[in-house]
């Protein structure tokens, strides 16, 4: 057994993580408690990272596709790079550096970058590198460089500590941030007159937690921002000082904001005029203010006026460069800040030079010894997409980014994808919706086997190490990278010494680390040893300086020419897409607690799933009333770009009128005959700065799927491999119009597989879905009625359910699942389990969702206990958690606890009798049976029971 110090790989927390390891295999992971980001904290993916190892779904060897049409086979990695050094030398050759494309991630570690970003610029000649970060966080950057000058958050998450107010707007931080969010919690306990304001169009668990919630309408940011800066002018809080000796351009500011009455955007945004002026009175009589912003903000065709509008409130009031105050995005992805700062974006060069700058190019250019850089502007990853679809870009690599499930009007990049002569995929799972696109497959490390650095949101580099070696043939990305580089360099610039001299990434670090003398980024000061030897450091760190700077600007001096930081003259525009008659839901889009990105690395643990195990959409309880939709019925999403198909479910978070789609569902795990995952229905219009597509918001009708027929199929594979049996169902679940399939369970891991059509489907089919789940073995329990296309299975070993399918009819599924999650004795149930519509044996109660994830503490537990107790809120919470012990570990869950027991005790006010008296159920009332509870036998109610 060893432990390695490294870091957490999902989001721009950036938190330090000490991987334990036996030999080449990852067997636990604990928070760095020396870690200054999360000082020993994970959320639930974070503890669970160690769970995402295992050689299943791995890409483990190259594979190359040699024709259309034809199947990829395994090659050698240098059969394989020469093949790709000749067709991108070919096709540089006869179309132009233009015709490539290298398309990477926010996943990518600095050195990863650092080596395509090189590659593509140096060798080939193209600004065509861009980032899955164009997708998060491109509009934070085009906000700072507007007001700031340069890119790069002014604080740090000390500020927390420090601030008397905290703005947090487009951010469901509590999920998508929970880490940060505990810290917002711990300040809020320390000094309860923090005033902590939420600006979401959801009431999400941010929301609930503020003392102010602003639901404003989708995309209507900028008209608060200014609303509050009228509020701000009109009562004189201000400070003019600031504005006077450390901004400009406030004058045409002042003239648009005067139009920003409290009521006029209280019209706009849809809230009330007291709660603007509430907000902004907050705002400015606070001696510090601190905002936290994310998507919300950013992924809109008007994200750079949103980030802009919200500076704007912080240079009027000189609320920056201090502790506690400041404009501060949160990064989505763990080395977004890396990729920015290596220029891996195609408007940014290395340490934050500008392609568009023939100054900077031609420094650049020099430090690097060749004699020019491109001037062309490079496309942009909605746009490089674009290009491939018009034919304009013949060969794409793409590394470590799934662009078939992540991109918006995913037809239009599926069409891209087909169209491109060349797809390389540099990947290390074998699963991604973008693996059947590529031509050429390349495998590659990922956490846990990867040495480099990554910087999280507050500018802090953390170094990121191997705790195990490379699984199979993957290798780590800037070794792919640069391996391919120096057989591409033979072939465009054959006798010229190689730009790509590089054996480890120490030396990729230390050259990068030269450009960025006398920059903004400047780590001239910074070393592997220095990070090796006193732990992460923050940027700048420059030479001769100890440790890296916690905040920019302390000096009020700015990164613009005239060293004033800039007001940007924002003015509102109304969302790309208004809702109409025909498409009259708005449809936002977002995160769920327990699951990252598109799923390549959390789809790969079942309790992940614990706490949302399905593909819903959220729709306001009036909404599906108005529709006759009842919670758990199929509805099809339809907008103009295309349609998913998936359950409804109810949500007093929303608006009437307003629609919820967890960003994450791919058609991996959405599947069914066409489909292409949540983004079929997204919106490709970009913002004009940033070009950052409005992936928030669009418009979208909602009806009723007419898929009456139904299967669910729940079971434990025979060798324990729940990934493995997912797998082998893909090709199946393309054959049903609507289905999903995803992992379950904690201490053995099965599949739940739910499947709709218009009317019964091939018996072949339910043949084949029985078969992977050994359903077809001697002595499951079997009833069929032809006649009415209703068909079930139940395979029972030791007494309990191995596996079950339900089709036709599926009314018993929920009872069933719970025996078969939860593991119950059936075995006396015998033939019962085989009856449609029977009411529940006794003891078996739904747990519901898991809440707390790390204890497994079930939704319906939290409930039942929190209605037996009484007193204020903090003594009831406390009273779960001594209980339960739930929220006690990484506390993701809290929030949700104290909705729940909230909910729980609202219910229970509002009741006069007991539940007897009210005539439920005392199943209802129940805490959920533990495994070895005895169930019991209901009595005979049906004409089938027999
Ligand atoms: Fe990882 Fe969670 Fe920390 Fe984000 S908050 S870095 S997901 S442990």
């Amino acid at each position: 057994m060893h432990s390695v110090k490294s870091a957490c790989c999902y989001c721009g927390v950036g938190c330090g993580v000490v991987i334990d390891a036996e030999a080449d295999r990852i067997v636990g992971v604990r928070g760095d408690p020396e870690h200054p980001a999360n000082h020993g904290r994970l959320c639930t993916k974070g503890q669970t990272l160690h769970l995402t190892g295992g050689r299943t779904g791995r890409l483990l060897r190259p594979e190359v596709r040699m024709g259309r049409g034809e199947p990829r086979r395994r090659a050698s990695w240098d059969a394989t790079l020469d093949h790709l050094a000749e067709r991108f030398a070919r096709i540089i050759r006869e179309h132009g550096p233009d015709a490539v494309a290298f398309y990477l991630s926010g996943q990518l570690l600095t050195e990863d970058y650092y080596a395509f970003n090189k590659l593509a610029r140096a060798l080939v000649g193209t600004n065509n590198i861009d980032s899955n970060s164009r997708l998060c966080m491109s509009s934070a950057v085009a906000g700072y460089r507007a007001t700031l000058g340069a890119d790069g958050p002014p604080g740090c998450y000390e500020d927390i500590e420090h601030a008397d107010c905290i703005l947090i707007a487009g951010s469901n931080a509590a999920w998508a941030h929970p880490v940060l969010f505990r810290r917002i919690e711990d300040a809020k306990r320390a000094r309860p007159d923090v005033r902590v304001i939420v600006i979401d169009p959801r009431r999400t668990a941010t929301a609930e937690f503020a003392d102010q919630h602003l639901a404003i309408l989708p995309g209507t940011d900028v008209a608060l921002f200014n609303g509050m800066l009228h509020v701000l002018m009109w009562d004189e809080m201000t400070d003019t000082a600031f504005i006077g000796a450390h901004t400009e351009g406030y004058a045409a500011l002042k003239a648009t904001v005067r139009e920003y009455t409290p009521k006029f955007v209280a019209e706009l945004c849809g809230i009330g005029e007291d709660e603007i002026i509430a907000a902004a009175r907050s705002f400015g009589r606070a001696k510090s203010v601190l905002s936290l912003y994310c998507m919300g903000l950013n992924q809109s065709s008007h994200g750079t006026d949103k980030n802009a509008a919200l500076i704007n409130l912080h240079l009027a009031t000189g609320q920056i460069a201090r502790p506690g105050a400041g404009p501060f995005s949160l990064t989505g992805q763990p080395n977004a800040m890396g990729g920015r700062e290596v220029g891996a974006m195609a408007n940014v060069l290395v340490a934050h030079r500008d392609p568009s700058s023939d100054s900077d190019r031609a420094e650049l250019a020099g430090l690097w010894g060749i004699e020019s850089l491109s001037g062309r502007p490079g496309r942009t990853a909605v746009e490089m997409f674009e290009a491939m679809r018009s034919g304009e870009i013949k060969a794409v690599w793409i590394a470590c980014t799934n662009p078939a499930q992540s991109l918006p009007a995913q037809s239009n990049v599926r069409a891209g994808l087909e169209r491109a002569e060349l797809v390389v995929l540099q990947e290390a799972f074998s699963t991604t919706e973008t693996v059947r696109y590529a031509d050429v497959l390349l495998p590659a490390t990922t956490w846990g086997e990867k040495e480099g650095t990554a910087t999280n949101s507050e500018r802090r580099i953390t170094r990121v190490r191997a705790a195990v070696p490379a699984p199979g043939e993957a290798r780590a990305d800037w070794q792919i990278a640069t391996d391919f580089a120096r057989r591409l360099e033979t072939q465009l610039k054959p006798g010229r010494s190689t730009l790509f001299a590089f054996d480890s990434p120490r030396e990729i670090f230390d050259e990068y680390r030269a450009l960025t003398r006398n920059r903004d980024t400047d780590i001239t000061g910074l070393s592997y040893a220095l990070l090796d030897e006193r732990g992460s450091q923050q940027w700048p760190l420059p030479e001769g300086i100890e440790t890296g700077r916690a905040r920019l600007y302390t000096d009020f001096r700015f990164a613009t020419p005239s060293r004033r930081a800039r007001f940007v003259n924002t003015a509102y525009c109304a969302v790309a897409e208004k809702p109409d008659a025909r498409y009259p839901f708005r449809l936002t889009t977002g995160r769920l607690r327990d699951q990252w990105h598109g799923m390549s690395r959390t789809g790969r643990v079942a309790r992940l799933f614990g706490h949302t195990p399905e593909p819903r959409v959220a729709l306001h309880p009036s909404d599906l009333a108005r529709r006759s939709l009842q919670p758990g019925d199929l509805v099809h999403v339809d907008s103009r770009r295309g349609r998913v198909t998936l359950a409804a479910e109810s949500s007093e978070e929303l608006r009437p009128g307003q629609a919820f789609l967890p960003m994450h569902w791919g058609s991996r795990f959405l599947s069914g005959a066409g489909a292409l995952g949540i983004n079929a229905v997204t919106l490709p219009v970009l913002d004009s700065a940033s070009r950052q597509p409005e992936l928030k918001h669009c418009a979208v009708r909602i009806g009723r799927a007419a898929l009456p027929w139904r299967l669910v199929a729940f079971g434990y594979p025979a060798d324990g491999d729940a990934l493995a049996l997912i797998e082998s169902m893909q090709p199946l679940l393309e054959r049903f119009p609507f289905a999903s399939c995803v992992p379950v369970g904690r201490d053995r891991e099965g599949v739940v597989l739910r499947a709709a059509a218009e009317s019964p489907v091939e018996a072949a089919l339910i043949a084949a879905v029985d078969e992977l789940l050994a359903l077809t073995r001697t002595g499951t329990l079997r009833y069929d009625d032809s006649r009415r296309g209703i068909g079930r299975r139940v395979r029972l070993a030791n007494g309990r359910i191995e596996a079950a399918r339900l089709s036709g009819e599926t009314p018993a599924e929920g009872w069933l699942k719970e025996l078969f999650e939860q593991q119950l004795a059936a075995g006396e149930l015998g033939r019962f389990l085989l009856l449609p519509g029977a009411r529940p044996p006794a003891g078996v109660a739904p747990r519901g969702r898991v809440v707390c994830n790390c204890l497994n503490v079930g939704e319906t537990e939290i409930a039942a206990l929190a209605r037996r107790c009484s007193g204020p809120p903090d003594a009831i919470f406390a009273e779960l958690q001594s209980a339960l012990r739930c929220g006690t570990e990484c506390g993701s869950c809290v929030p949700e606890i104290r909705r729940i027991a909230a909910g729980a005790r609202r219910l229970q006010a509002e009741r006069t009798d007991s539940p007897e008296q009210q005539g439920l159920s005392p199943a209802a009332e129940a805490l959920p049976a533990r495994r070895d509870s005895p169930v019991a036998m209901p009595r005979r109610e049906s004409r089938a029971a027999q």
